[in-house]
């Protein structure tokens, strides 16, 4: 199933061209009162919610899906982690251009880890990204972002797969320079998800996507999942090992090579076999 948000948080069903509005079946979820959970409630409740989509889905209003503006289909993740240079061309690329090393030491993934993106920089496609620092180099770096269905800490390899509830595409939009990656790629807007969730059922091989990304229509990027050097069990055993994942917690699990400056009036489109694609336009924050 291909969920998505849209407009004023309605949530959707993907098919084809057309999206059914089945927001009612958010009515599901349980009523939270302060202090909130420190995780995605619709992730949490998602079995729940499709059953509830299911009964909904016979009746539900028809959209185009060109006319509705999309979201970024987790609303409320614990957190976003994220995984640097975890692709060898890129490993490459980043030890070879001054622009993107600034002077620091790229070291591998296996090395330094994974670090963390400001839930306050999500945004959807229809949201755009907004530029700041435009004196500084501004990339894109698009990734498979994977969305944890359930809590766990200390995540065997053998289980990950288990433990996934679907996948985005995912946009890592970096301000260049020396300044910790946690800051640098935490800018509001700077980790687009989208187009809608595709839930593992529907994806059940992950690992030979291709994808691609263009700016005004040229490639800049072009690569397949199954060059990750730390792949998706790999990196939810190394997450877990460090802290308990929890529903709607977002994987950002690298960019291949390819990644480039966007500038203010820029449009981004974000493809992947099996999820879908997605058009980001550049503004000036
Ligand atoms: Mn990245």
């Amino acid at each position: 199933m291909r969920i998505c948000r849209f407009n004023k948080d309605r949530l959707g069903v993907v098919d084809g061209g057309s999206v059914f509005d089945v927001t009612a079946a958010l009515d599901v979820l349980p009523s939270s009162r302060y202090p909130l959970p420190s995780f995605d409630p619709f992730i949490a409740n998602l079995g729940q919610v499709r059953q509830c989509i299911d009964e909904l889905l016979p009746s539900a209003a028809r959209l185009a899906l060109e006319d509705v503006q999309l979201l970024s289909p987790i609303a409320n993740p614990g957190k976003l982690v994220a995984a640097p240079v975890n692709y060898t061309k890129h490993l490459e690329e980043a030890r070879a251009d001054a622009g993107v090393h600034h002077n620091g030491k790229i070291e591998e993934i296996q090395r330094i880890g994974l670090f963390l993106k400001a839930n306050s920089s999500m945004a959807g496609p229809s949201e755009g990204v907004a530029i700041r620092h435009p004196e500084r180099r501004n990339d894109h770096e698009i990734e498979l972002a994977v969305v944890i269905g359930k809590p766990g800490v200390g995540i065997s390899r053998a289980d990950a797969w288990s433990y996934i509830a679907g996948y985005c595409i995912g946009l890592d939009m970096t301000v260049r320079g020396p300044e910790e990656r946690s800051l640098r790629k935490s800018v509001d807007s700077y980790s687009v998800l989208g187009p809608w969730f595709v839930t593992a059922d529907e994806l059940p091989d992950p690992t030979s996507l291709d994808f691609q990304l263009t700016v005004n229509g040229e490639v800049r990027q072009s690569a397949n999942t199954r060059d990750l050097l730390m792949d998706i069990p790999a990196l939810i055993e190394f997450a877990s090992s460090f802290y308990t994942l929890h529903p709607g917690d977002v994987i950002f699990t690298g960019t291949p090579e390819g990644v480039g400056p966007v500038h203010a009036g820029d449009l981004i489109v974000a493809e992947f076999d099996q999820i879908g694609r997605m058009e980001v336009a550049v503004r000036a924050a």
